[in-house]
């Protein structure tokens, strides 16, 4: 039975009493920092409107204040938010997260100025301003500022874009109002005539279930609904690309693509170099697919055959208490360092919130902010996946202490093409161990199994969409009008080549682009897929190699943002840039397949 909250014992939960002993000190550090009763709240910072062209000083004070000012405020919505999570349902913490939401807002509103008038100093003053010792501190943040001065109009043309984009909001919200709250998928019934229902959440299910007329009833019932509806989906993909496309041309970007990379200095090549790698290498994807035909002894393999597990699952349960030694184990090869900080996180640092109680915020994640642990959120069940969950979380929040401990505020937190990287690493290191100690080939077999369908789903899926996202985009600008036809022929022919001759692609998939919500966001998948193969590169070096790789990536995790994503991982030992890190990912693949064709096929 689940407890709580209030029953929660102390060794359990996370250590929130570091931040604020009570909502009364939130209170009191709330009315120090934000002094004003009504707008403007942030006077102070306004003071500075209109000055920052006078002197590198005065720039160099404001940006002070600024980020002085957001480091209180994050500290302030820490504390908030992570109450919050304890109970969704208690009051004192969710008017305080509230609150703080609303603050941030406001702070955000009456700064929104900063940027624009920092880019209206004309280039030569704001260089010289960069190399004065008052802005010593900040020399990157301006540099990479600058960079989007060809890309910022007047602020009359940023006004008339802020509020298209207000109203160019429709297509996405109107996705997500068909596909998640008015779309119903009805029942479908399994191979005993047992009728079930169909959702987003048991979809999945289904799909990995080992009755295979379930399956193919939830494929084909689901991705139906999608189809009668392929005119009003396609009108919103459509008007979703045409926003992009909007922006792009409105600030002077060449693609949607570029405006897409060029705000995070990624060059379009790590996204044209990851399809190429993946496209070259598509047969390690086909050998899987081959396998897996053959271990499920299928004549033919539908599409609705390749999620369902082929290897019995791995029964063993775990403690916290056990789940913990692993993961803090697995981390031997990154040195005694980070093994011991990690292993004081965990255990006397209190940063893990570990159990399940009432009203608790499901699933997992790592947060916190400058002035607080790296906090985790767990629901820890026992099961493999929550040790996993465990390493993933770990990986984040040690890149966060790392990086927090080692930057000023303002180069703290990691950008998002290179957050995956370490709880995707740390998984690594956990699977390693795992599959060296396993007491035998079955339990072997299950885990190799789940590390090449999650490499499968992370790695060879998201690229495919991003080939299809790219061929949308590139579509719209050469003004070729997509239509229903259009899409569902460009998917299946990405399906065909994606799984290879050996799975039969079912019709029903054409409309399975219809369904994905990341196509709205506009050349967000790459990242998953980048990630990934970054973290499998790495983790390949710093544990085939020696002293020199390791500190290359400890080094990686104590960056932060102090410079741009593709040059940190360039100085950790991966260049994103070329093919090399997704072929070694592949690679990778294809030797797993290869040891769990020989485990399964051993008897
Ligand atoms: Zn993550």
């Amino acid at each position: 039975m689940t407890v709580l909250r209030k029953n929660v014992s102390k060794k359990d939960s996370w250590n929130v009493e570091a931040l604020y002993p009570n909502f009364k000190a939130w209170e009191a550090d709330l009315k120090k920092t934000v002094k004003a009763k009504a707008a403007p709240f942030f006077k102070e910072i306004l003071n500075f409107k209109g000055k920052l062209q006078k002197s590198s000083k005065q720039l160099a004070e404001l940006l002070e204040l600024y980020f002085q000012t957001e480091r209180k405020l994050r500290k302030l919505y820490t504390y908030a938010k992570l109450r919050h999570d304890e109970d969704l349902t208690e009051e004192t913490a969710r008017k305080a997260a509230d609150t703080i939401t609303t603050i941030y807002h406001l702070f955000s509103q009456e700064t929104s100025w900063i940027e624009p008038e920092i880019l209206a100093i004309d280039s030569q003053t704001l260089k010289k301003f960069i190399k004065d010792k008052h802005l010593a501190g900040y020399s990157f943040f301006l540099e990479s500022l600058s960079r989007l001065r060809p890309h910022t109009l007047d602020a009359e043309k940023e006004f008339l874009i802020a509020l298209a984009d207000q109203a160019l909001q429709s297509p996405h919200k109107a996705f997500s109002a068909i596909s998640d709250a008015d779309f119903k998928f009805g029942h479908v019934v399994d191979s005993k005539g047992v009728k079930k229902e169909l959702t987003h959440g048991t979809y999945g299910v289904y799909l990995r279930d080992q009755d295979r007329t379930l399956r193919k009833n939830a494929f084909t019932q689901l991705l139906n609904k999608y189809g009668s509806y392929e005119n009003s989906l396609t009108e919103l993909l459509q008007g979703q690309v045409q926003k992009h496309n909007f922006h792009a041309r409105a600030k002077k970007y060449a693609t949607c693509l570029d405006a897409a990379l060029f705000p995070k200095n990624i060059d379009t090549t790590v996204y044209k170099a990851l399809i190429k790698a993946v496209r070259e290498n598509i047969f390690a994807l086909h050998k899987y697919m081959k396998l897996r035909k053959k271990v499920l002894g299928l004549k033919e393999l539908h599409l609705y055959d390749t999620y369902v597990p082929i290897v019995d699952s791995y029964d063993r349960k775990f403690t916290y208490e056990e789940a913990e030694e692993l993961v803090i184990n697995s981390t031997k090869p990154l040195g005694d360092d980070y093994q011991k900080i990690l292993k004081n996180g965990l255990k006397t640092d209190r940063w893990v919130d570990r159990y399940e109680n009432v009203n608790k915020r499901s699933g997992a994640y790592s947060s916190g902010c400058f002035d607080s642990s790296p906090y985790i959120l767990m629901n820890f069940k026992g099961i493999l996946r929550d040790v996993f969950t465990l390493a993933h979380e770990a990986g984040h929040s040690m890149h966060s202490f790392f990086s927090r401990t080692n930057q000023p505020y303002h180069y703290s937190d990691y950008t998002i093409f290179v957050a995956e990287v370490a709880s995707t690493f740390n998984e690594e290191l956990l699977m390693q161990d795992l599959i060296k100690n396993a007491k035998n080939d079955k339990q072997k077999a299950f885990l190799i199994n789940e590390k090449l369908e999650d490499m499968r789903a992370t790695l060879f899926r998201q690229t495919m969409f991003a080939e299809f996202e790219l061929f949308l985009h590139t579509a719209i600008e050469k003004h070729i009008p997509i239509t229903p036809q259009l899409l569902k022929e460009e998917y299946m022919k990405l399906n065909r080549f994606y799984f290879g001759s050996d799975v039969i692609i079912d019709p029903e998939i054409a409309f399975e682009w219809s369904r994905i919500p990341h196509f709205y966001y506009g050349f967000y998948v790459y990242q998953y897929a980048t990630g990934i193969s970054a973290a499998a590169a790495l983790h390949e070096k710093v544990t085939t190699g020696g002293k020199k790789e390791r500190d290359s990536y400890i080094n990686f995790l104590k960056s932060g943002s102090s410079d741009y994503p593709i040059k940190l991982l360039q100085k950790a030992g991966v260049d994103m840039r070329t093919t090399e890190p997704v072929e070694r990912a592949i690679g990778k693949f294809s030797k797993l397949t290869d040891e769990l064709q020989k485990l399964l096929t051993k008897k």
